[in-house]
């Protein structure tokens, strides 16, 4: 588990346009915080930058005590959740959460218990064996959750595309991540553009416009 830091995080696109700009702040370990904001205030580009999907222009990001800016995504120990979740659909529920511990040559005990703790923590260890097209769509969800779990990340990066479709799973999945947040005490920092949602978590939340933070409640 770790804290997340940014320091004077900027983000200049080619064209000139400033999406973040200079921000500057501090999750504690175990926090679970949420980036609200209107539509094209920052709030992906932030975790996207966390990511490592989307290059800093300037500014320093810290995992704990870890300057993130120069190590490889694979290598930062966080985990995301984004829009497609890109599961493979002609692969068993099983399989799709080992990918990512086979590519890291786990031996096999230890990816098949990582595996199937996290199937139990999500309630899908009966679909193990399905494969991806079978299943509904919460269980398809909670495949891309365990995915991300079982690679014991420190942060754990959600983006509000995650489970866009309906309110219901919308409400299963912010049910899991905040399960995730309070048994695994794995930080998580979770973007929404619905300030009902945002409020209604009772967590804390981070106003943002236009790039900048505008009020942390
Ligand atoms: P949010 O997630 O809050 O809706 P984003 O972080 O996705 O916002 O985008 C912030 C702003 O950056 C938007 O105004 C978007 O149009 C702009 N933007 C994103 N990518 C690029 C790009 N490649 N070039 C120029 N501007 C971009
Ligand atoms: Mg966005």
């Amino acid at each position: 588990m770790a804290s997340v830091t940014l320091e004077h995080l900027t983000k200049t696109y080619p064209n000139g346009f400033i999406s973040v700009n200079d921000v500057s702040l501090h999750i504690e370990d175990g926090e679970f915080v949420i980036f609200h904001g209107p539509s094209g205030c920052g709030k992906s580009t932030i975790l996207r930058m966390i990511g490592g999907l989307e290059d800093i222009t300037s500014g320093e990001i810290y995992l704990g005590k870890d300057l993130l800016n120069d190590i490889l995504p694979r290598d930062r120990r966080l985990a995301m959740a984004f829009q497609n979740y890109t599961l493979y659909r002609h692969f068993n529920a099983y399989d799709n959460m080992a990918l990512g511990l086979r590519l890291r040559d786990l031996p096999r005990a230890v990816i098949d218990s990582r595996v199937k703790m996290a199937a139990k923590f999500f309630g899908i260890t009966g679909v193990l064996d399905k494969k991806i097209k079978s299943l509904s769509e919460t269980d398809k969800q909670r495949v891309a959750l365990g995915r991300a779990i079982v690679c014991q990340p420190k942060v754990l990066l959600v983006d509000e595309d995650f489970a866009r479709q309906n309110d219901k799973r919308r409400m299963e999945m912010l049910g899991d991540i905040l399960e995730i947040n309070e048994t695994l005490g794995i930080t998580v920092l979770y973007v929404t553009n619905d300030e009902q949602e945002a409020l209604a978590l009772n967590k804390k939340v981070i106003f943002m416009k236009d790039g900048i933070i505008t009020d942390i409640r």
